[in-house]
């Protein structure tokens, strides 16, 4: 029997392969019309400071609502933007549109914090991406100050100085840098302190593993204490004179331990939702 159906399973085989590839493509060549189309848009979500709820800052995410299909989620279309190269164009596209956003606050009587938009690492390989960077938005009158660059530590994976030396000319300009996702990877204390950064994001899943929702299942070797570890981050960024955000708060209970080990800034749905211009607005402080 198994004679006879093997032929058949890896023509079906092909048939799935060549199926996700249509599809893949297909997925591609949308995504290319939809920047040239400008068919994407952003949504903010607000930064507080833990005690007061005060909003210190937020960050740009991007959204691509594909012509009749549902939400594609970024952490789907951002990786298929950097296979493809389509990153550069939409990077560019991001930066003016946050531009063009915080200039139309600013135009209605609103003064926004500082604004974070996420950077991918191919971006920095971008011939001048500084002076390209900083001309956008010189183009549309925003001073450096009012913008964050968030970036991921893989960006100091390879091309380790030439990042280096991209983000601290951005820095110098009055770009703040912001490392994002900090404890999902490759984090290693010992260089932070090397790196151009004015903040360390801690990233949720590292606050979930210090909260887990359910007991520990019995570890074979000695169980990392990931509340320590919060902590001796906290103090070491402390010490390197960084600010230190958690992202993903999602609990009282997260927001009160963060509070005690001494981070006081936070990003989540605890406080806020990523939200459209429109619902941040009322938010903003007047001029
Ligand atoms: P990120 O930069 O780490 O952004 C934080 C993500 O966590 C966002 O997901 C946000 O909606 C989500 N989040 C915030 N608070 C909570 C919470 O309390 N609970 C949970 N479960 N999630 C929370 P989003 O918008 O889906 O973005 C995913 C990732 O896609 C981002 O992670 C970033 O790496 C990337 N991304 C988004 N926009 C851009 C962009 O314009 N350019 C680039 N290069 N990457 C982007
Ligand atoms: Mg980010
Ligand atoms: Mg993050
Ligand atoms: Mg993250």
């Amino acid at each position: 029997k198994l004679h006879h159906e093997l032929p058949r399973r890896i023509h079906r085989f092909h048939e799935r392969l060549a199926q996700a590839g249509r599809e893949r493509m297909d997925r591609i060549l949308m995504l290319r019309s939809a920047v040239h189309n400008r068919e994407l848009y952003l949504e903010y979500q607000p930064k507080v400071m833990l005690e007061s709820r005060r909003l210190i800052g937020a960050e740009a995410l991007l959204r691509w609502k594909p012509d009749g299909a549902t939400l594609l989620p970024p952490s789907v279309f951002i990786p298929l933007a950097e296979e493809t190269g389509i990153i550069h164009q939409l990077g560019q596209l991001v930066l003016e549109m946050v531009c063009a956003q915080i200039a139309a606050w600013q135009n209605t009587g609103y003064e926004p914090p500082p604004i974070a938009v996420n950077v991918s690492p191919l971006q920095l390989g971008e011939f001048e991406f500084e002076a390209q960077f900083l001309a956008t938005l010189r183009d549309f009158g925003i001073h450096p100050a009012q913008i964050v660059v968030e970036i991921t530590e893989t960006a100091f994976l390879h091309e380790r100085t030439h990042s280096m030396q991209v983000l601290q000319q951005l820095q110098q300009a009055g770009v703040a840098i912001h490392l994002d996702d900090f404890g999902t990877g490759y984090s290693s204390f010992s260089y932070l302190s090397d790196l151009p950064l004015d903040c360390v994001k801690i990233d949720k899943s590292f606050l979930d593993r210090c909260t887990p929702q359910l007991p520990e299942p019995p570890a074979p070797h000695r169980p990392v204490n990931h509340r320590t570890i919060l902590e001796g981050i906290v103090t070491l960024a402390r010490g390197l004179h960084l600010d230190i955000i958690a992202e993903g708060v999602e609990t009282p209970e997260q927001a009160a331990m963060l509070l005690e080990l001494g981070c006081l800034q936070a990003q989540g749905y605890y406080f806020y939702r990523p939200m459209s211009p429109e619902q941040l607005a009322p938010h903003l402080s007047t001029s």
